[in-house]
């Protein structure tokens, strides 16, 4: 489920890379990704804390991860 303004979407092809699912863990400053034994974990609860950052953008290879802005239809993608 999304968050009320934020929702995450990450490609099926990262999701089961440790390295990304750790890199991204470690690149969001509000904790919305977690390496879950290796896996891309979405924290649906952190989802509203998300500042825009693009830093989990930077994590992952380009356009695998898109931050969307549910209050306006926009789109963060790398
Ligand atoms: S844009 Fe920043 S705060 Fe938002 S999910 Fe990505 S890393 Fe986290």
């Amino acid at each position: 489920m999304a968050g009320l303004f934020i929702d995450v979407e990450v490609d099926d092809q990262i999701r089961d890379q440790a390295d990304i699912a750790q890199k991204l863990e470690d690149a969001c400053p509000v904790d919305i990704y977690r390496n879950a034994d290796g896996h891309v974990e979405i924290v649906e609860d952190n989802l509203d804390e998300c500042v825009l950052c693009e830093l989990c953008m930077n994590a992952a290879p380009k356009g695998t991860v898109r931050v969307k802005k549910l209050y306006d239809g926009g789109v963060l993608q790398s």
